[in-house]
């Protein structure tokens, strides 16, 4: 184990054994100066690459003015972001704290205000989510999490959420009772496996909140920004959450998360109710701005639209015959290929050959380029993925034969 290693607690368990020195655009290159090609961006996060230099500039810039003061004054910084998001969806206010975590508690939080204190009915608290889902690693939004894994050990967990199965909109109706308050969903489930949400059910959650007077909250935090081919996942199904959070790809890298709602929520947020101590900040809001205005004056949710299509039609053509893949699908570049058996020594093999993708669950390989990957850099990628997994699949049906 390298040295410094053990001085950290070993949640993130053995780590693979890399370490990246330096990045630029979808390249990064480790200790020994071999080079990789990113697609998975640390996790959705590096939307426009590594180090992209709009961003670097501005925050060079920002780090010769002012790092801190407090969120006692104004931050220029963060009211430009703000006006930067309400202007660009159908939210009216917006809240930043450091993580997507926070994001999601602060939504979780203003859904339960709102209806205290504004609406006057503390006995309706009750936020559904679904399985499969990810909202976070806070006791409430582990909590609001759909997977079991990430529950073990941490009882007792706070009261106050229900859970029903993900595309099921019966289901979903059965769960809501008098003390249901909101429901909060994935458009796409990004850790769950690349799970997309369909537009009839979409349709249907979206009644359900009308006819019984729900909140709905989506969790934008790897949807958002761009990924999925518009600037946010619900724009796809025609639709305006109530309230929605935002975090990986916001700050290109910088630790930043928000959390956006609409008007008639504003005041369920009063002075003193929710703040954070560096959340909007003058470095992680200067990237902010920076990564969203480099994306919407690129128009750069149309260009991972297309090249995600691109992607996943030229997966789909080469992978047809691999009897690994069970299933290519994805929403602009956020991409699954579903494999009839676990990925991780796939996902090493790939390390191995220099490019870099994720798992989504045991057996989905995530794929999440760069905004601005070229159509060289993807046909290289998907030349090595598509070689990987074909080399696994001969060796698998050799070792069936044997036996
Ligand atoms: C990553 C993620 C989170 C948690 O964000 P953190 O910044 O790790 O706290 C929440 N929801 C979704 C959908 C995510 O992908």
């Amino acid at each position: 184990m390298r040295e410094g290693a053990k001085a950290l607690f070993p949640n993130y368990g053995s780590r693979y054994n890399l370490a990246f020195v330096k990045g630029e655009g979808s390249r990064l290159w480790d200790e020994n100066g071999k080079q990789y090609l990113d697609l998975m961006s640390g996790i959705a996060v590096t939307n426009l690459g590594h180090v992209p230099k709009q961003v670097a500039d501005r925050l060079k810039e920002q780090i010769d003015q002012i790092w801190h003061t407090s969120n006692l004054f104004h931050i220029p910084n963060q009211e430009k972001l703000a006006q930067l998001l309400t202007d660009n969806s159908c939210g009216d206010a917006v809240f930043f704290g450091n993580s997507g975590a926070e994001a999601n508690e602060a939504a979780i939080k203003l859904a339960r205000r709102y209806f205290n204190k504004v609406l006057g009915k503390p006995e309706q608290y009750e936020i559904i989510s679904f399985q499969q889902s990810f909202h976070g690693r806070t006791l409430a939004t582990l909590t609001a999490t759909g997977q079991d894994k990430v529950k073990e050990g941490f009882a007792p967990l706070p009261i106050g959420f229900a859970y029903a199965p993900y595309n099921d909109a019966e289901a979903l109706e059965q769960a809501i009772t008098p003390q249901t308050c909101a429901i909060m969903l994935e458009m796409v489930q990004g850790e769950g496996g690349v799970n997309r949400a369909n537009p009839e059910f979409i349709k249907q959650v979206v009644a359900l909140c009308e006819q019984h007077g729900l909140l709905l909250i989506v969790d934008e935090i790897q949807t958002g920004v761009g990924r999925t081919g518009k600037l946010f996942a619900y724009e796809h199904y025609g639709i305006e959450p109530d309230i929605f959070t935002l975090a990986k790809g916001l700050g290109s890298g910088m630790p930043i998360g928000a959390m956006v709602g609409k008007e008639k929520l504003r005041e369920a947020f009063s002075a003193g109710s929710h703040g954070s101590t560096f959340g909007g900040n003058y470095l992680s809001t200067a990237a902010g701005v920076a990564t969203l205005e480099t994306i919407l004056e690129g128009k750069l949710s149309e260009r991972a639209a297309e090249m995600g299509d691109y992607i996943v039609s030229e997966l789909s053509k080469q992978l047809a015959d691999n009897p690994l893949v069970s299933e290519v699908r994805g929403l602009g570049l956020l991409i699954g290929i579903e494999c009839t058996q676990p990925v991780a020594d796939l996902i090493t093999t790939l390390q191995e050959h220099a490019v870099l993708v994720i798992s989504a669950g045991p057996n989905v390989i995530r794929l999440a380029p760069s905004l601005l990957i070229t159509k060289e850099e993807v046909d290289e990628g998907l030349a090595v993925i598509c070689s990987v997994l074909g080399k696994h699949a001969q060796q698998a049906q050799a070792a069936t034969a044997v036996q």
